[in-house]
């Protein structure tokens, strides 16, 4: 993990000037996992292809081996890919649908030359951004930096731009190799060290391609509070750059939900429906705020226009010599 006052270090330089941001954590997803598994009976390779509500008090998961669960309450956390239209909008399933963003975005994780990892590390010690005329977002962090030696780090590399049409992801869809070659010719005018760090992918490595996607959370019908989402699965949403908006509302609908349980004073049925009652009704409003908020950043990150009047360019940021902020006094 890794815990870093952040400079937005957005093109053109220029602009930078006096916006002071907050902290940024950044989490290795794998270790995370490993970290809050502990303790938990995971199961994998589980497929659910139906779901059955039989009686006042419990509900029964039964997985295509065979198997079946039976509990009192059910949480989906499958991610934004749930399918939640056919259990839990089964009657209308366009309403769980996930709708798609104009914008596309293109990934590798890879290292990097060590004179370019040292170039992004002078601009900031843990990611980097750049937003240009052409309405190309490019976005550097340091994925895993626990080998000792820097060399080895590894870092993720994002490219979006706004796309209607699916002209790009027609051209490229699984293909790696066209995905990393469009890379490389997309960063042509960049600045240094931005277009080294890109165009230097070595050839060979993973890149993916795809278009955001988002679903604007809305009530569900949680059968008799037995059945109900979290995480992605109840408000896939864009990126907002920075915000950490899709894992901080998972921890918050764990949060809260837990809480809820915590003060059940009687463990029935109907105290259990009120719970996840309670639970829904504050997650759905702060899920379908985080996502339409997400939506809009998103699209208007990648409008020139729009950034430019933004308050980021037009305020700028400072480096955190200039704020007084070190290594020592972040703690
Ligand atoms: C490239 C990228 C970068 C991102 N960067 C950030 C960031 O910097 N900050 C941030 O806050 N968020 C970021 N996000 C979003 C963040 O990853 C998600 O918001 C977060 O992972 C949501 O957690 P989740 O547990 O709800 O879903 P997920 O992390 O998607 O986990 C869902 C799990 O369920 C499993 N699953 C799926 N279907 C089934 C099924 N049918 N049965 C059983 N299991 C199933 C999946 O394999 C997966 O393990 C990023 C997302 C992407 C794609």
């Amino acid at each position: 993990m890794r815990r870093d006052v952040h400079q937005h270090s957005l093109q053109p330089l220029k602009y930078q000037r006096h916006i002071l941001s907050r902290p940024i954590i950044r989490v290795r997803r794998r270790p995370w996992l490993e970290l809050i598994k502990t303790g938990i009976d995971m199961r994998y390779g589980k497929r659910l292809p139906t779901l059955s509500v039989v009686g006042d008090d419990s509900v029964t998961a039964v997985f295509e081996d065979g198997t079946a669960e039976v509990g009192t309450l059910m949480i989906g956390a499958e991610g934004a890919h749930s399918p939640r239209c056919q259990f839990l909008f089964h009657t209308a399933p366009r309403e769980g649908a996930l709708l798609t963003c104009p914008t596309v975005t293109s990934c590798a994780i890879t290292k990097l030359d060590s004179k370019i990892t040292a170039a992004l590390a002078k601009l900031h010690p843990c990611l980097v951004s750049t937003v240009d005329p052409s309405g190309l977002l490019t976005w550097i962090g340091i994925h895993d930096s626990s080998p000792v030696s820097p060399t080895e780090w590894t870092y993720m590399i994002l490219l979006s731009w706004n796309d209607p049409s699916d002209l790009t992801l027609n051209k490229l869809g699984e293909n790696s190799p066209a995905i990393l070659a469009d890379l490389h010719s997309r960063v042509e005018h960049l600045a240094s060290p931005f277009k080294e760090a890109i165009q230097g992918i070595p050839e060979g490595t993973k890149a993916w391609h795809g278009r955001l996607c988002y679903w604007p959370t809305k009530p569900w019908d949680n059968l008799g509070g037995r059945v109900t989402l979290a995480g992605d699965a109840a408000h896939p949403m864009t990126f907002r750059l920075y915000r950490g908006q899709g894992l901080g509302n998972a921890i918050a609908d764990a949060a809260e939900l837990q809480k809820h349980l915590q003060d059940m004073k009687a463990h029935t049925p109907a105290a259990l429906a009120e719970v996840v009652r309670k639970y829904e009704e504050e997650m759905w409003v702060r899920g379908l705020e985080a996502v339409k908020v997400n939506l809009e950043n998103t699209v208007a990150i990648h409008d020139w226009k729009k950034t430019r009047s933004s308050a980021i360019l037009r305020s700028g940021v400072k480096r955190d010599a200039e704020i007084g902020v070190t290594r020592e006094s972040q703690g």
